[in-house]
């Protein structure tokens, strides 16, 4: 397992070499449609003096700090970038950040109008303080939801503190890439977020078996919804629309919102994309995503003659329901470890073995939804690494779970198809423009 993973490891090495050269091709392609110029995320943050930028991994962006801020003539002012950690404290955190003088703690800590710094401390949100060398606080500023940021400064009469909104502009992004190694390789490569490329692998997850399926030259493109502020992305939204070719096959995909505002992804010919069966039991992720890039080979000759699937993942790993069902066995099998098999309509059957452990309460005879998490990835019974047995049976005998038939949900409703059709002839003519694009740019 080592071996692969050095090999992968490799592989996105390489992928980043192209970084730049993709993200330039896409910029200039996509510029004529949608007239984004900063949407990729790659022009540097230069607008803050003596900032000590901490490594931004996540989303969430504070707006540029205001130039306004008051000058001390005596002592050299620093601004410092962090992120609030999950286990800081209101203290660890001013501590980080070089805040020392009892009066700004006194403020930060009691005073009314600055609470929602003491009582939002949320994981992950960005921060921003500038202090004196001394540890004198000039002004701080935290992003406190995604569309206001609570702002203090020094006056001559003590610190005050504003809750100021943000001006948040949707953006519709379109955006393309090829798989050379693995789905988020490729996503890095077009500076897509991970949610992204997660909510893709769930709206093809009738069809497309993202731990399997994928293969070398498989492309994508996409349409979803950003939120900027000052051109910097604050919130990732939902995907619009989605084209995905796997091994020479395409299958497209168009959101639609219904009077009640649920929301659905059907093709563009309006059929749903939803099926009674998941193409894989995995939970999808950047980590799980890494692993199945080796098959796993049981060693056993005689385990080798059963019939599934094998998917390599991290022990833990959360493990699906492929379909509504019945749970009919939970407990431990011969070979197959602790095994689940759950009972579906016309005969199917799927059974999921070598889990580490079941979902919490689950017993014989219950019902499952699909997508509901049943167990996790383990290597009980004859398995030499962690990994999910899947099997499909039809009446008992063992199919392929990629021929088993999968029978769709209901098509877009009469009564919408109109208001269905608009939208998806706009999507699609502009994934078609961005594809040929691509194309044109390829020869
Ligand atoms: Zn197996």
């Amino acid at each position: 397992m080592q071996h692969n993973k050095d090999g992968i490891l490799a592989q996105n090495t390489r992928a980043q070499e192209r970084k730049l050269r993709l993200r330039w091709l896409l910029g200039v392609t996509s510029i004529p449609l949608f007239g984004i110029v900063t949407a990729f995320g790659i022009a540097p943050q230069t607008s803050m003096q003596d900032v000590a930028i901490s490594t931004v991994i996540e989303e969430i962006a504070l707006p540029q700090v205001a130039a306004n801020t008051p000058q001390t003539n005596t002592t050299e002012a620093f601004w410092q970038t962090d992120k609030v950690r999950k286990d800081d404290t209101l203290s660890s955190l001013l501590t980080r950040l070089n805040i020392r003088n009892d009066e700004a703690i006194e403020f930060l800590r009691h005073a009314p109008e600055a609470s929602a710094l003491a009582s939002q401390l949320r994981p992950g949100r960005s921060i921003q303080a500038q202090t004196t060398e001394n540890g004198e606080l000039l002004a701080l500023q935290y992003q406190t939801d995604l569309n206001s940021v609570l702002s203090i400064q020094r006056t001559a009469s003590g610190y005050q503190a504003q809750d100021s909104q943000m001006a948040v502009e949707k953006r519709s992004m379109l955006k393309s890439a090829t798989i050379n190694s693995s789905l988020f390789a490729a996503t890095d490569e077009a500076n897509i977020p991970d949610s992204v490329a997660i909510q893709l692998a769930d709206i093809f997850s009738s069809d497309i078996d993202f731990h399997m399926d994928l293969r070398k030259g498989d492309r994508f493109t996409v349409i979803y919804e950003a939120s900027y502020n000052n051109g910097e992305l604050v919130k990732t939204g939902q995907v619009q629309a989605a084209e995905f070719v796997n091994n020479g096959k395409t299958y497209r995909a168009v959101l639609f919102r219904d009077a009640a505002g649920n929301t659905s992804y059907y093709t563009p010919e309006g059929k749903s994309l939803h099926k009674s069966f998941l193409r894989s039991p995995l939970e999808f992720s950047r980590i799980t995503s890494g692993f199945t890039l080796a098959r796993f080979h049981p060693i056993l000759q005689t385990w080798r003659a059963h019939k599934g699937v094998d998917y390599a993942a991290p022990t833990g790993t959360r493990i699906k329901a492929t379909a509504d069902g019945i749970v009919a066995f939970v407990g431990i099998g011969n070979g197959y470890g602790n095994v689940i098999m759950l009972e579906h309509q016309d005969g199917i059957s799927t059974v999921y073995g070598h889990m580490s452990a079941f979902a919490s309460g689950l017993r014989k005879g219950m019902k499952v939804t699909q997508g509901e998490v049943i167990g996790f990835v383990g290597m009980t019974g004859l398995a030499t690494g962690p990994h999910l047995h899947y099997e499909v049976r039809v009446h008992g005998e063992y199919r392929d779970p990629v021929k088993v038939a999968l029978p769709a949900a209901l098509p877009i409703p009469a009564a919408s198809r109109a208001e269905f059709d608009a939208s998806s002839t706009a999507l699609t003519a502009q994934l078609d423009l961005l594809r040929d694009s691509n194309l044109a740019s390829l020869d």
